[in-house]
């Protein structure tokens, strides 16, 4: 029986984008699930129209109906947008999390060829560092805001585990930097250990992100999911890539709550745009993630598989031909058109199951605290003082009032009291006041008033509350 057509919005990209993405399309058709592409815009030529988010408002409304989406790769022009079209789509309809897969592929030989490596990448794809909150806190130092939230940890968490379920996986690692930054990269670390025991079939571990690292190089067949924070999933999912042959076959979905974006992992390839070599597995296999995120399951299968067989019957596109004759990307499409139906010889199609995703909250989250204090502030001091004289200077201005000096850091090292220590300086202070009572709270006015003094003396650029949340301080301690 023929299912009900579904509309799709596609965009087809930049670059090789619209040839894959044509390709991918012919595949989808040809498995009989029955797609009604919406054919959107966005990327270079969007930019250049003058559309500063290189997304016109068509796309986005047509997103809004769809809420799936099969794109190509999109290019931001120099001198246009502040924002990539692809950042923009992703923040836009929050899709969260960035599955990337990868498999060990008949033919695509790599140094790790007959380790039947066959790892997700289950990336936060939302918070961290590209959330894009920069400043220049002096003209020679910059600062990124690492942003993790509690919910964004168990969005993506949960995210993980729902897939590991749907998928018949047996293991997720969480992959940390929680021993460098305890409180957010510890977040997710913690939110995972929290989380994990909701689902006792998967076996769970937490891993420090270097380890894992160096543990992909040496043992990648030891990991199944792996779900991390955006920074580390970036490079952890490149690397993955490269360790199953590559970007020309690395499928990705963003899921979020209400939409999801498939695309393949690599760029617009702009050296062999519209010369029909580009490699189109990697969105031949974006679109049956699609297709089984729509509840095509069997047509997802069908796809997979034929790819297999492809590869398998030694059909090389040019990215892989090596010395033999390749085939064009539409001979390479036609070709897994012709093997639907039919079944890989090294790999059986899976058993998979819906992946559950939790619904968009509309309330702020929010997470309450039973006791909460205020013990300290901490002041960014912009200044070409040595340590000694600035501590000095610091000091009697806060004699007669409330606060005391505690110490004062400088690139993550404290330097007043003065230490033997010695660390390269720049203009930029950490300078930590605390209640004179060890027991009193901090106030606003007594915070104002701290800042009124030292504005008068020295430029400060940044204040930062040191707050106690049930009992536990909640901010880090600077280096000795
Ligand atoms: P890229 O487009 O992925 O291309 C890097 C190289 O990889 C290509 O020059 C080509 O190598 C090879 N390659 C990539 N995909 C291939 C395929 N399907 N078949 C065969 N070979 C393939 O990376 P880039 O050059 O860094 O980026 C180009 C543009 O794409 C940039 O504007 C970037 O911002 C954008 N981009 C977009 C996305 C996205 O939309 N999600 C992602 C990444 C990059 P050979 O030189 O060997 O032919």
């Amino acid at each position: 029986m023929q299912s009900k057509s579904r509309k799709i919005t596609v965009i087809p990209g930049d670059g090789i984008g619209p040839e894959v993405i044509a390709a991918a399309l012919k595949v989808v058709e040809a498995t009989g699930v029955k797609v009604v592409a919406d054919v959107q815009q966005a990327g270079a030529e969007v930019f250049r129209k003058g559309v500063a988010s290189g997304v016109p408002p068509e796309t986005i409304a047509s997103i809004e109906e769809t809420k799936v989406v099969l794109k190509g790769p999109l290019e931001t022009p120099i001198g246009h947008g502040n924002k990539s079209a692809n950042v923009t789509l992703r923040t836009l309809f929050e899709t969260y999390g960035n599955l990337r897969p990868v498999r060990e592929l008949p033919g695509v030989t790599t140094p790790f060829t007959g380790r039947k490596l066959d790892i997700v990448i289950v990336r936060e794809n939302v918070e961290d560092l590209y959330t894009g909150i920069e400043y220049m806190q002096t003209p020679g130092v910059a600062q990124a805001l690492k942003i993790i939230t509690r919910l964004g940890c168990e969005k993506i968490v949960e995210l993980a585990f729902e897939f590991a379920m749907a998928a018949g996986r047996e293991r997720v690692h969480c992959a940390t930097k929680a021993n460098i930054m305890k409180l957010t990269e510890g977040m997710m670390q913690h939110t995972f250990e929290e989380i994990a025991p909701r689902y006792p079939q998967i076996e769970a571990k937490h891993i420090l992100i270097d380890n894992c690292a160096h543990q992909l190089a040496m043992r990648p067949e030891q990991f199944d999911v792996i779900v991390t924070t955006n920074m580390n999933g970036d490079i952890l999912s490149d690397l993955t890539s490269g360790l199953t042959g590559g970007l020309g076959f690395a499928p990705s979905a963003n899921i979020g709550s209400e939409v999801a974006i498939f695309e393949a992992v690599h760029g617009s390839a702009p050296d062999i745009a519209g010369r029909n070599i580009a490699n189109p597995t990697a969105i031949i296999l974006s679109a049956a993630m699609m297709l089984r995120h729509i509840g095509e399951g069997t047509a997802a299968n069908d796809i997979e598989q034929a790819v297999l067989v492809t590869l398998e019957s030694g059909t090389r596109s040019a990215d892989m031909a090596g010395t033999a004759e390749p085939s064009s990307t539409t001979e390479f499409t036609d070709t897994i058109i012709a093997n639907l139906g039919r079944e890989s010889s090294t790999s059986a199609a899976r058993d998979f199951h819906a992946v559950r995703i939790a619904p968009m909250r509309e309330e702020v989250s929010v997470v309450t605290a039973s006791t909460r204090r205020v013990t300290g502030v901490d002041v960014f001091i912009e200044s070409d003082l040595q340590p000694a004289a600035l501590g000095e200077s610091l000091g009697e201005l806060v004699a007669a009032t409330t606060l005391t000096l505690q110490n004062i850091g400088n690139r993550g090292n404290i330097v007043f009291p003065v230490t033997e220590q010695t660390v390269s300086l720049v203009d930029q202070y950490r300078c930590r006041f605390l209640a004179r009572n060890r027991h009193a709270d901090i106030s606003d006015p007594e915070i104002l008033s701290l800042l009124t003094r030292v504005g008068n003396m020295h430029r400060w650029m940044h204040i930062e509350k040191l707050q106690q949340f049930d009992g536990e301080d909640a901010f880090s301690r600077s280096r000795k």
